[in-house]
């Protein structure tokens, strides 16, 4: 079995970004900006935002996380994007999810501007990606394609079934897999909650796709001999993290998969400086738009 790794895969691309970023400096009159707003104090959100701080400094991505507390209301949020939409020094903007009770994070995301919608949750962006246009993608769905691009895995012509339709992962992830192109072109199967019989679409799969949030969910009589599987899944139990995929039950089976952790989880924070850059080059006119 092919072992995917996620982990020396979003090194090499935060290299990459790190050379452009210095190739590109001496034309540019800032480094890329990144701005995170982290409301309440979630400890596992306030983890996240440190390591997205770590690795946008590690790039050379100048970072700044404004910190409100748990009982901020809409409107003083709402100013504080409008603000960083109207500032010229920032690049891109990141609401760190999930958000208080009582803040709608679908109304707040749709307040930041799509040119600085580095995470793609945006509306526009989500309707540009429907319908094939240019724009920021959502980092753990772009994630995962790059690594599909990266081992040379190419859906093209396959069936591709995702498990989970959520917003940020299960269905933009199947919006991309079923786009034009060489690592695309996927005839693809959304499964969720409701879905009958879930075992026999998912033993059809040639790539399967886990998107749900059950740990070790998907057992080996429920994937195809020689399929290449993405977990997505991160779930916290008393042993550890693990993913949606019964990892020793199907390695044996299948043809590539990825672990977790090491797998799509360390894309993720790749891609989204990544999306960072590309805001950068956009707005100082060093680049083409998202
Ligand atoms: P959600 O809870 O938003 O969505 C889960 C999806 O799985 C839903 O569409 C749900 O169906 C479906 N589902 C749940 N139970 C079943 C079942 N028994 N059979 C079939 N489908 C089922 O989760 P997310 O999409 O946000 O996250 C999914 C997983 O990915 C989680 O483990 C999360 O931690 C991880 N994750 C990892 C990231 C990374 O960086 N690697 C980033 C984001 C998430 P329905 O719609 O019908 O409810």
């Amino acid at each position: 079995m092919l072992l995917i790794d996620g982990k020396a895969t979003a090194q090499a691309i935060r290299t990459e970004l790190k050379e452009e970023i210095r190739a590109i400096g001496a034309a540019a009159s800032r480094p890329p900006q990144l701005t995170v707003i982290l409301v309440g104090d979630d400890p596992a959100s306030a983890v996240y935002v440190r390591n997205k701080e770590r690795a946008c400094a590690e790039v050379g991505i100048d970072s700044k996380t404004v910190r409100l507390s748990a009982d901020t209301d809409a409107v003083t949020l709402d100013r504080l994007i409008a603000d960083l939409n109207a500032d010229a020094g920032v690049d891109g903007i990141l609401l760190q999810l999930p958000l208080p009770r009582g803040l709608d994070s679908q109304a707040c995301l749709a307040c930041i501007a799509p040119d600085k919608d580095v995470d793609g949750f945006h509306p526009t962006n989500m309707g540009n990606l429907a319908l094939g246009h240019a724009g920021f993608q959502p980092c753990t769905p772009a994630g995962v394609m790059e690594l599909l691009r990266r081992y040379d895995l190419s859906p093209s012509g396959k069936h591709a079934v995702v498990v989970g339709r959520s917003n940020i992962v299960g269905r933009p992830l199947s919006l991309m897999l079923g786009q034009s192109g060489p690592f695309a072109n996927a005839t693809v199967t959304v499964c969720h909650s409701r879905t009958r019989d879930l075992p026999a679409v998912t033993r059809q799969a040639d790539f399967l796709f886990a998107a749900i949030g059950r740990p070790r969910f998907i057992t080996a009589d429920m994937v195809r001999e020689g399929a290449v599987v993405i977990d997505v899944g991160i779930n916290r139990t008393e042993t550890g993290l693990c993913g949606d995929c019964d990892f020793d039950g199907l390695k044996d089976k299948v043809a590539a998969m990825t672990p977790v952790p090491g797998g799509v989880g360390p894309m993720t924070i790749a891609m989204l400086l990544r999306n960072a850059v590309t805001a950068w080059k956009a707005h100082l006119g060093l680049g083409a738009r998202a």
